[in-house]
């Protein structure tokens, strides 16, 4: 059996919708399919607007630029991410700062946050890792004594929630996703901005299509844009992936119940360990992830090259960004750089199924 670590789930209904966008000519970021994508994304993440995007990347970029970070501002992050997050603030001459992980739910020690805050501060970034929310409502408060903003890495986590806070995309200021093949609904390449002030979203509607003239000077700029539209295609696959939404998070949220069940044996006897989901918090697993126990003969590494001699594809963790020659520093992270060591993701797309995750646990079950 082979078993991919992700496929999207493209159905006949979504070709029709690309179909008829293509037939109807409004292929560019110009286009119905576009408004209506953003609309009903808004509508979903609870937010007044969404702003769409070529990428989850320039997604947080266009973020960081609508709140006008500049060279020199510091940005607290989690140095347990994708790199987009910290590239993002890069690219505007910013610093990211990081911040350590929470053992349980791998998301940023928002415990750790305070002692980072400095003059140059302003902003947290947030990341929902693998679909977990970070405890947002300690670091609201610290934003907002500290006047800092938040903007939401929510790359991996269309869906998931906060007890009386709502989802996540819509409890900072500015929330970014991410649309590509293998995140909870696809657009190929794809990103969107999520926010609740009319302000925000004129800024980031005009620095995503190269800040355009206002006053009938098409052709006159008064700030450096970007060319980060979405185009309509992209949109027209985004409205039916978007309607299936509430499917594909029970669907992950299904298969992560069969895992833990499956490999429940294992977890008792304190060979791995699950990801977590905290009591008020809605996990919506984007990748299900175990860790495996530093008390064993097995490592990581000989979980995933076996697995690979079964025919399934896994990945490793993020490695911690400040271990990396961009983002390099002498300070350590001992609990990120723990999980980063120890951590795999296991095969969690849309089109997964019961008995291919039989087949995942049967193997790792062999082995230990
Ligand atoms: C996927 C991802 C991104 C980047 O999204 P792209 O669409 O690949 O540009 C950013 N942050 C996190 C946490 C991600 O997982």
């Amino acid at each position: 059996m082979k078993v991919p670590v992700s496929t999207p789930d493209i159905t006949k209904a979504d070709i029709k919708n690309v179909t008829a966008c293509m037939k109807a000519g409004w292929v560019s970021g110009i286009s119905r399919w576009v408004e209506d994508f953003e609309s009903n994304f808004a509508k979903f993440i609870g937010t007044e607007y969404a702003v769409a995007t070529g990428s989850g990347t320039t997604a947080l970029h266009l973020a960081c630029a609508t709140l006008d970070i500049r060279p020199g501002d510091e940005v607290i992050m989690p140095t347990f991410t994708m790199i987009a997050s910290a590239n993002a603030v890069r690219y505007l001459g910013a610093k990211p700062v990081f911040v350590d992980s929470d053992p349980q739910t791998w998301c940023m020690d928002v415990n750790q946050i305070q002692d980072k805050i400095t003059k140059k501060t302003v902003a947290i970034m947030p990341v929902h890792i693998y679909g977990h929310p970070c405890d947002m409502k300690p670091l609201i408060e610290m934003s907002e004594d500290a006047s800092l903003w938040v903007i939401e890495d929510a790359a991996e986590s269309h869906g998931a929630d906060i007890e009386g806070m709502g989802r996540t995309g819509s409890i900072g200021d500015i929330g970014a996703f991410s649309l590509y093949a293998n995140k909870i609904i696809t657009t190929g390449e794809g990103g969107i901005l999520t926010m609740h002030h009319k302000k925000d979203y004129e800024r980031a509607k005009w620095l995503r299509a190269h800040a355009f003239g206002r006053h009938g000077r098409h052709y006159w700029h008064e700030e450096v844009g970007y060319g980060y539209r979405m185009s309509g295609l992209q949109a027209a696959l985004g409205l039916g992936q978007l309607e299936r939404i509430d499917y594909y998070i029970e669907k992950r949220r299904l298969a992560a119940n069969v895992y833990m069940m499956e490999l429940l044996d294992l977890m008792k006897k304190n060979l791995i360990s699950f990801p977590a989901e905290l009591e008020g918090f809605k996990n919506v697993y984007w990748m299900f992830s175990i860790l495996i126990k530093d008390n064993i003969h097995i490592d990581r590494d000989d979980v995933m090259d076996h697995l690979k001699k079964k025919g399934i594809e896994t990945r490793t963790f993020f490695y911690p960004l400040h271990i990396m020659l961009p983002y390099k520093t002498s300070e350590e992270f001992p609990v990120a750089e723990d999980i980063a060591n120890r951590g795999m993701n296991l095969p969690s797309g849309n089109q997964l199924t019961i008995p291919q995750i039989k087949y995942v646990c049967k193997c790792i079950k062999e082995l230990f």
